[in-house]
């Protein structure tokens, strides 16, 4: 019996496809990644290292003995340091959360003094309910004007017009002013107040965050006693419309004469990363967006103070993208500690349990209370494609990674040297 033809074209057709089907399901699964690879799936297949159980760093590590840490104690083992807290009046009560669970986990311990900053003067309510939650001494300093306002040499009208063209990129906080001028300050002006120059190490500390762990350590110290100059619990992906033109800003940096200032063992490759989220890297004009969240920071001023971070941060303030664009705090920190110091002088607090919302470090350890081990965001299931730590443990290696875990990459195994 004779196939008609439309049945038999039909038939011809179903055959191509299966044959292109084929094909297609034969062809290796490198050929198919793309710049369209899914960062889902990547992300998934990531084992969070705080799955593993998570003890303290090593020694020499400095504890409680007596008196030695005692409110007061004038010959005490504190180190100069401080808890560094800028707030606005209005965010009294979350910052009370967040002090309330740093006393009890760290601070009550050691009683390093809290240092509240504002670009308005702190209410006396301010002032007596902070200092009600903590034994240690409590400063309220006020931001000099001149570190706080819109330099000069920006024009508002562009300002305006820069913020609608983020606007339309969804980049939060856009139209606000006041997060520019605090990205800014955050970046390279608060440990130039007057008041903090004797100061070395700080703990920055916002309002409405978390800490889970008891930590029975002086971290002060230990970032002090291991020669750490920056230390992160959270490393993230940036949205790439907010930081447009830094990374051409820092290579223009870097090609006037400063190359130089470029750490021997510095963290170059994590910053211009383009395998593991290659749209992210290509939007950004060739940085991969990788920075540590600076919401929770523990560090040493003095680095921040040093000839080629200040160099860097004056480029970068004259080039006018934190008020033409968004540049955050975060990526500027990230890499200038990226360029500009030893990559094994920035830490991984793992140890300490923190929530931000929506992300969250949280180790595997008994003295941890209130989160899911190995859980990195509260939030909706995509945010762990905003994990950055992969990324950083590939390149930097994992200092906590255990000499005989099968969990770490095998760059993370050879370099950690933490
Ligand atoms: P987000 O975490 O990026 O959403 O930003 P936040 O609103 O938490 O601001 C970051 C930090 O800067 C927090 O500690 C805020 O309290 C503080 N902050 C932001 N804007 C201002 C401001 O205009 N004045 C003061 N004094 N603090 C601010
Ligand atoms: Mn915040």
């Amino acid at each position: 019996m004779a196939i008609p033809k439309p049945i038999r074209l039909l038939a011809a057709a179903c055959m191509a496809l299966f044959f292109f089907l084929v094909v297609q399901i034969m062809r290796s699964p490198g050929e198919v990644k793309g710049p369209n690879v899914d960062v889902g799936k990547l992300a998934d297949m990531f084992r969070d290292p705080n799955l593993d159980e998570t003890g303290e760093p090593p020694e020499p590590l400095h504890r409680v003995q007596g008196e030695n840490y005692a409110p007061g104690n004038q010959n005490s083992d504190r180190i100069n340091a401080t808890l560094l807290s800028l707030v606005r009046n209005k965010e009294l009560e979350q910052l009370i959360q967040s002090m309330q669970d740093l006393e009890r986990t760290w601070n009550h311990k050691f009683n390093y003094p809290w240092t509240f900053l504002n670009d308005e003067p702190f209410t006396a309510e301010f002032k007596k309910a902070t200092q009600a939650n903590t034994n240690a001494e409590c400063r309220y300093l006020e931001i000099p004007k001149e570190h706080w306002e819109v330099p000069s040499w920006i024009n508002e009208d562009l300002m305006h017009e820069s913020a609608n063209i983020l606007e339309e990129h969804d980049v939060q906080y856009a139209h606000m002013k006041s997060y520019h001028q605090m990205c800014r300050w955050n970046s390279g002006l608060f440990y130039k107040h007057p008041e903090l120059q004797d100061i070395q190490y700080y703990w920055r500390v916002e309002p409405n965050v978390h800490f889970f762990c008891d930590v029975d350590y002086d971290v002060f110290r230990y970032m002090q006693d291991h020669n750490k100059t920056y230390g992160f619990t959270v490393s993230l992906y940036d949205s790439p419309w907010t930081v447009q033109t830094l990374w051409p800003e820092t290579m223009k940096f870097l090609a006037s004469g400063n190359s130089h200032l470029l750490a021997q063992n510095n963290a170059m490759n994590w910053l211009t990363d383009k395998e593991r989220r290659p749209n992210h890297n290509h939007d950004a004009n060739g940085y991969s967006t990788c920075h540590f969240w600076s919401n929770f920071e523990i560090a040493d001023m003095n680095f921040w103070r040093s000839p080629a971070y200040e160099a860097y941060f004056e480029h970068l303030d004259r080039a006018g993208g934190f008020f033409y664009e968004r540049w955050g705090d975060a990526p500027v920190h990230s890499i200038g500690v990226g360029l500009f110091a030893d990559k094994n002088s920035i830490h991984w607090f793992k140890d300490i349990g923190y929530q931000h919302i929506p992300f969250l470090n949280c180790p595997n350890s008994p003295k941890c209370q209130g989160c899911v081990a190995g859980r990195f965001t509260d939030g909706e299931a995509w945010l762990n494609k905003e994990d950055c730590r992969p990324n950083w443990f590939k390149y930097a290696g994992n200092e906590w990674a255990l000499p005989d875990s099968a969990s770490e990459p095998v760059e993370a195994m050879t370099s950690a040297q933490g």
